[in-house]
């Protein structure tokens, strides 16, 4: 019996269905079973795991399993579920993603340089204001993050004409792109940033890294945009800053739990713009061809693209 590829995920069967249709599409000489459906022998012969947030006690089953490769770009869920012994993770890396998020981070950035929370709220009111407008060039965005995603969103935000700045855990080279690492650089992207847009991962030095002591760092009026994960931003703190004033606005895509609950303060706070995780889904076509290319590769070399390194986080 050849060697079934094991869909693991914890979505819906729909879900599943769609994905295995289109991943198999793309590599029509391979087997790709759902874990659910799988034998005992099936599960045996398994090299390799498609996952979609997958059940750890479903992977722990799939003994010969050599290599994981994640649907999607932030594993930290995975990571901190299966724990340092698991085979290597191969993330996602889709240019496509990362054009659908550097549009999301143009897009929020207008919002708020455009200051449409305010007139929002002022037509609430029956306000006819004019409010001063800022040139681009005149606007700082920091960029918390220029990995995959926070790389071609700086590229997005230059372009567009934004005085773009971003920090990394390693220096980083990006044209027309101010860049800054370590602790002293973190403080000067705070201290600069007009617009402050976070992209990293969430590993056990970045939770709970944006905290009232990083926010009194930033301007007073700064805004935040939040696309990475909710752990990073210290809820709290940031509710504390947004009632000083010392922060005005913040889009928030992620949460520390997810749906946001019912009673959060997100809800309804007049300067939080709460949105349903949705700034940069995957594409499934586009995802299927790079899982499949990743996949033939292997197949074909023995070698994996870059995995996630478990000591990291990311
Ligand atoms: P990535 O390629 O791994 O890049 C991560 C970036 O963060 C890198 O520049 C890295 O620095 C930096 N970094 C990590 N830890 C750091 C630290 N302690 N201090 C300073 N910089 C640090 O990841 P990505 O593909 O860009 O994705 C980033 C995150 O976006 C994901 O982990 C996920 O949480 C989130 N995401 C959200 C959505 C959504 O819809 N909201 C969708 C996809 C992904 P180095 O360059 O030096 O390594």
């Amino acid at each position: 019996m050849a060697a079934p590829i094991a869909f693991v995920s914890r979505t819906t069967d729909a879900n599943e269905a769609e994905w295995i249709r289109v991943l198999a599409a793309a590599l029509p000489t391979e087997t790709i079973l759902p874990f659910r459906s799988m034998s005992a022998e099936e599960r045996d012969l398994a090299e390799i795991a498609i996952v979609a947030n997958p059940d750890p006690a479903d992977i722990a089953q799939l003994k010969g399993l050599r290599w994981i490769h994640s649907l999607w770009a932030g594993v930290e869920r995975l990571v901190a579920e299966l724990g340092a012994d698991a085979p290597p993770i191969v993330r996602l890396t889709d240019p496509e993603l990362s054009r659908v998020m550097a549009e999301a981070v143009l897009a929020w950035t207008y919002y708020l340089h455009r200051d449409m929370p305010a007139y929002r709220d002022h037509q609430s009111k029956r306000i006819w204001a004019e409010l001063e407008y800022r040139h681009p060039q005149d606007v700082t965005v920091g960029l918390m993050g220029l990995g995959t995603l926070g790389t071609q969103a700086a590229k997005r935000l230059q372009q567009a004409g934004f005085h773009t700045i971003g920090w990394s855990r390693s220096h980083k080279v990006i044209e027309g792109v101010e860049t800054f690492s370590g602790d002293a650089g973190l403080t000067q992207l705070l201290a600069e940033s007009d617009i402050l847009v976070c992209l990293l991962p969430l590993t056990a030095e970045t939770r709970g890294l944006l905290n009232g002591a990083r926010f009194s760092e930033m301007k007073t009026g700064a805004s935040i945009i939040n696309f990475a994960r909710g752990a990073v931003i210290v809820s709290d703190d940031l509710l504390a800053a947004l009632a000083e004033g010392q922060l005005s606005h913040a889009v928030l895509d992620v949460f520390e739990k997810e749906p946001l609950e019912q009673e959060s303060p997100f809800w309804q706070h007049p300067n939080v713009t709460v949105l349903p995780h949705i700034s940069a889904p995957t594409n499934r076509q586009t995802a299927a061809h790079i899982v499949a290319d990743n996949i033939r590769s292997w197949r074909q070399t023995g070698t994996l693209p870059a995995t996630v390194d478990m000591s990291r986080g990311y």
